[in-house]
């Protein structure tokens, strides 16, 4: 019985070697290895012929038998997969057709709107200067000549933290601490996130992008601050570009004018995405408010400046014409990716 299991092996070697289908490995697999009538178990049915003193000895035979048969399927399977894989290949493609290029991440569009606003401003010679966004009453209020009791600490719906602080609601605080800091004449740009407590809807967001230009020293006047902007709107939107001015109100800067910038769509006619005025509301803008200069220890009768305002986000939603602010942070993979 033990030649019986010895020359099944050899039999098995040689045939699956000899395979070239799956459906013929499946066939003599089970015509040797299958439970019932299978050649093996046929053999191992002859166990009960044995004396009592061999089984043990004949019932570990089998299973190395087994294994050894096992094995040869084994191989042949794999052999199988390999030369059905090569032949496949070899009939459906071509490997030396190009690859697909892998797809590749790119800046976001804020990041991006940013990044444009910043060169412009260091090509100018500013200072890029970041403040912190947990800031103190002093800075975001006092020191920009909005006191405790003034209604426009209302219109800025603050977020406040339980310690006091409260999460800066514009850029403008750190107007005062970089004058702090520097003695005129100064000129910077301060880029970053403010919070207001605004609902969410397509026009505005609760936290958002701002930054804010500054230059104060001996001589600089209205007509600087008319000229910088209209520059800058025009490197943001293109040549073509016309920027107003119009009379406004802000605590912190005196005289005040809010800057709007002609719509790229109707060229200053009118259209739907301008609302019928030809012009798109920018931002705010005037010359440093005598107070806030003197809260910052510059002496308001030798030294002036500009400083205005815009929203990154503002910026963005009009250079691609995108109506809704809510895009620009959902992250959805088809928004941003029309912006590579
Ligand atoms: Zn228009």
């Amino acid at each position: 019985m033990t030649d019986q299991l010895k020359d099944l092996e050899d039999e098995v070697a040689a045939r699956t070697a000899a395979l070239n289908t799956q459906a013929e490995l499946d066939a003599l697999y089970t015509s040797v290895l299958g439970r019932k009538g299978g050649r093996l178990s046929q053999i191992m049915a002859g166990v009960g012929k044995l004396p009592k003193e061999e089984r043990a000895e004949f019932g570990q035979r089998a299973n190395e038998s087994k294994l050894r048969i096992e094995s040869s399927f084994a191989s042949a399977a794999l052999r199988l997969r390999d030369a059905g894989l090569r032949s496949e290949l070899a009939k459906t493609y071509d490997v030396t057709f190009p690859a697909t290029a892998p797809k590749r991440g790119s800046i976001h569009i804020l990041r991006r709107t940013l990044n444009d606003v910043v060169s412009f401003f260091r090509s100018r010679g500013f200072a890029v200067v970041l403040g912190p966004e947990v800031e103190s009453e002093y800075y975001n209020f006092e020191a920009m000549n909005i006191p405790a009791d003034h209604p426009s600490r209302e219109a800025m719906d603050t977020f406040y933290l339980p310690s006091g602080a409260l999460l800066r609601t514009h850029t403008s605080p750190m107007q005062v601490r970089a004058m702090l800091q520097h003695p005129p004449p100064i000129a910077i740009l301060v880029p970053g996130k403010v919070y207001r407590r605004d609902a969410l809807d397509a026009r505005h967001a609760f936290m958002f992008h701002q930054f804010e230009g500054l230059q104060v020293g001996r001589g600089v006047t209205f007509a600087h601050l008319k000229g910088f902007v209209g520059d800058l709107c025009r490197h943001l939107y293109g040549p073509e570009r016309r920027t107003r001015f119009r009379p406004s109100y802000f605590q912190f800067t005196e005289p005040s004018a809010e800057v709007d910038v002609s719509c790229g769509v109707c060229a200053g006619s009118g259209c739907r995405s301008c609302g019928g005025a030809g012009w798109l509301e920018m931002g705010g803008s005037g010359m440093v408010h005598p107070h806030v200069l003197r809260s910052a220890g510059y002496d308001p009768e030798l030294y002036t400046g500009w400083a205005f305002g815009l929203g990154i986000e503002r910026i963005a939603l009009v250079r691609h014409n995108i109506d809704d602010i809510r895009l620009l942070t959902e992250n959805q993979p088809a928004f941003v990716e029309q912006f590579q």
